[in-house]
């Protein structure tokens, strides 16, 4: 379904002319991921896990490397379709949907921008989406403010599902949820991933949600892939000591 290959990225530092410096985000990394199935990509602060995402969604260019979905290359001039096809919600993605716009139109937003569908399908649309999320089809009057926490989440996966896409990445998307908010989204997720044929890409600091919830994982540090494979396979026998001391930390 989508194919990541060769992907690197470095920033150039501001500075004077001598100090100029680049940093590298990324080495260059490869990988695929299929319909239905969910990859896991972990690495401490600051390891590339965002920049990649980024890349994906198309928000900031890679330096060198290609990204194919259903074997088509993926240009940056067509933002706009691969909007569609590659969504992302952030950790704050549920605090930061704009207050002054009810859900129906925050929902109806990504659809007049990327649809032709008119005002009766887009509100039908809307409702069925909301369903889709667990909330209701009365909620689509009301404002993010009059939401639990645990609902703005699921109003940002709406957003993210309307346009019917086929990879989201869950940029730490769990991480402010409570225990129990956290395990009733990664149901609701794994009921939509099977519905919708979504492939997911899950960033995630927790091993206890990226064992439970992913097939496979991508271990990163400074920019590189240091480890990869079955979930289960690389939790159960962890062969390098980045992977080895983010396991110790969390048991
Ligand atoms: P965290 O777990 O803290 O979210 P991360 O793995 O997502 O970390 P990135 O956000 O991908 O890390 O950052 C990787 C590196 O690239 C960091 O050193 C960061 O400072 C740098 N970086 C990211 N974006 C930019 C940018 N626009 N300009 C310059 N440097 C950047
Ligand atoms: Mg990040």
């Amino acid at each position: 379904l989508l194919d990541v290959k060769d992907i690197a990225k470095s920033f150039k530092l501001k500075g004077h002319w001598y100090h100029k410096r680049k940093l590298n985000a990324l080495s260059p990394l490869s990988f695929a991921i299929e319909a239905k199935k969910t990859l896991a990509i972990v690495g401490e602060t600051g390891s590339g896990k965002s920049t990649l995402a980024k890349i994906l969604v198309g928000a900031e260019t890679p330096t060198t490397g290609k990204i194919y979905l259903n074997g088509q290359l993926l240009k940056n001039q067509h933002f706009k379709q691969r909007c569609q096809h590659i969504r992302m919600i952030f950790q704050d993605s549920g605090t930061t949907l704009n207050p002054s716009l009810t859900i129906q139109e925050l929902l109806d937003e990504p659809l007049i921008l990327n649809t032709v569908l008119n005002e009766k399908q887009r509100k039908n649309l809307i409702r069925t989406t909301l369903q889709k999320v667990g909330l209701l089809g009365d909620h689509m009057n009301f404002y993010p403010h009059m939401f639990s926490g645990g609902q703005k989440q699921r109003i940002s996966l709406a957003r993210a599902i309307i346009l019917q896409p086929q990879v989201i990445i869950l940029d730490e998307a769990l991480a402010a949820l409570d225990p129990s908010l956290r395990s009733q989204m990664i149901n609701l997720l794994l009921d939509l991933q099977q519905q919708m044929g979504l492939a997911y890409i899950l960033i995630s600091h927790n091993l206890g949600i990226v064992r439970h919830f992913s097939d496979d994982v991508m271990i990163m540090s400074q920019g590189e892939v240091v480890e990869s494979g079955k979930t289960i396979e690389v939790m159960r026998n962890p062969q390098h000591k980045v992977t080895q001391k983010l396991m110790m930390s969390q048991n």
